[in-house]
């Protein structure tokens, strides 16, 4: 699904089928994690048992993969297995357990399972993929069960509060010729015109001041001198703002366009007013109700493991040597493997088969998520789709660094450090192999 260039489940992992497990751009694909290893058992279901140690759930009548305790495991996915399906492991007595396909099996003792492997290990060289992308340091606690209609009314009259100002899409910052500073006491915002009905509580600080948003009426081009708005891209790449206070700015740019964008109902066409601190909308005719919105973006970098090559191609509007990772909309009723598989082969030809969910960045251009994924490429011959791209082409780790450290001989580039699309190509150079 294709909309303007700028817009675009920690165990969200999965498999086009159930090849053997291997790597995914160095990543060990692990299938415990991935579902290789599907191993629900089928207690209180009689079972049959093939020459191949396939059962079939005869209660379900479906076919999967259920290894006997006494099997040694060197065939719980064999590509010619057509009854293994991916899983996400095995819930059984109230714990989840994940299993590794190159370690033995788990322990069995009548019912009790001893976990061999955490679904939760990891090989990353950082902690968290997503904390190092931009917009995602927010620390704020958003306290949610507690927001009610008195939210905002407690947190102004709380002494420290500070907000920030949106003038329309745009960040308003002071600054006296220096410094720029984003953060408005309320009687500092008098001059701006707030909208309180249409305030937003973010949430508090780790001292106890809450932190708001407001939406102000003057328009941006004709406020005073001694502000400057700034829109949320100029905020990060400029470094305008950074770290924790770039992701509240975040939070506040996404509920304030959609608090504004839904003024009216879209079932009756009367006037909708915002409710507990501005996380939802009420009609006041039909009493239709609506909450935040986020849209899924996928965002993928397909890897060819064969040839040690990833896939990244170029906009007509970005800046000139720049590739990327390419990306598109979830689209309703789709799973993000698919998004993945069908935004690629639509935009490159490349057909894909297995998709590993890596990272995560919120995107307040308005209000996306941004859904980082590595793909395993099942094609190399690229038909680009010339209305999307202006090219696109396959590179080698070594061109990859080179791009994302500004040293390319081509003169090439990437997205800079905080974009995901950075995230994905330098973990994929850099993990571990
Ligand atoms: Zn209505």
């Amino acid at each position: 699904m294709r909309r303007a260039a700028d817009e675009g489940s920690p165990l969200a992992l999965a498999c086009a089928d159930p090849a053997p497990p291997g790597q995914i751009g160095g990543f060990r694909s692990d299938p415990a994690r991935s579902g290789l290893a599907d191993l629900r058992n089928g207690q209180g279901r009689k079972c049959a048992e093939d020459a191949d140690g396939c059962h079939k759930n005869q209660r379900r009548g479906t076919w999967k993969y259920r290894p006997s305790a006494a099997c040694s495991c060197h065939c719980a996915v064999r590509r010619g297995c057509q009854l293994a399906r991916p899983g996400l492991g095995l819930r059984q007595g109230g714990a989840l357990f994940g299993r590794r396909h190159e370690q033995p099996h788990s322990q069995v003792a009548g019912n009790a399972f001893t976990m061999s492997h955490s679904i939760f290990s990891s090989d990353a060289p950082h902690p968290e993929a997503s904390s190092l992308t931009a917009f995602a340091e927010n620390q704020l606690n958003r306290d949610a069960e507690h927001r009610d209609e008195e939210s905002i009314k407690h947190a102004l009259a709380k002494e420290g509060t500070h907000i920030l100002a949106f003038a329309q899409d745009r960040l308003v910052l002071k600054h006296d010729g220096q410094v720029l500073d984003p953060l408005f006491a309320r009687y500092e915002l008098q001059d701006l015109d707030p909208n309180w009905d249409e305030a937003v509580l973010l949430g508090y600080r780790n001292t106890g001041e809450p932190r708001l948003a407001v939406p102000v009426r003057i328009n941006a081009d004709e406020l005073a001198s001694h502000y400057k708005p700034a829109d949320m891209r100029s905020l990060w790449r400029d470094l305008l703002l950074e770290g924790e206070i770039l992701g509240e700015a975040a939070q506040g740019m996404s509920l304030v366009r959609w608090n504004s964008d839904n003024r009216f109902c879209g079932r009756c066409g009367s006037i909708m007013e915002s409710r507990i601190g501005g996380y939802k909308r009420v009609c006041t005719a039909c009493e239709h109700m609506i909450f935040p919105r986020t849209d899924p973006v996928v965002i993928m970098l397909t890897i060819d493991e064969e040839r040690n090559r990833c896939l990244l191609g170029r906009s007509h509007h970005f800046a000139p040597g720049m590739y990327s990772c390419l990306a598109g909309f979830v689209e309703p009723g789709e799973t993000i493997e698919n998004a993945v598989r069908r935004e690629t082969y639509e935009e490159s030809g490349i057909h894909t088969g297995r998709v590993r969910y890596h990272a995560s960045q919120p995107w307040p251009m308005p209000h996306s998520l941004m859904i980082g994924c590595y793909a395993e490429a099942k094609s190399t011959e690229i038909h680009m789709d010339d209305a999307e791209l202006e090219d696109c082409r396959w590179f080698t780790p070594e061109e990859t660094l080179a791009m994302l450290d500004h040293v390319s001989a081509s003169g090439n580039t990437s997205p800079p450090k905080g974009a995901i699309a950075h995230r994905l190509m330098r973990d994929w150079v850099e993990w571990k192999r």
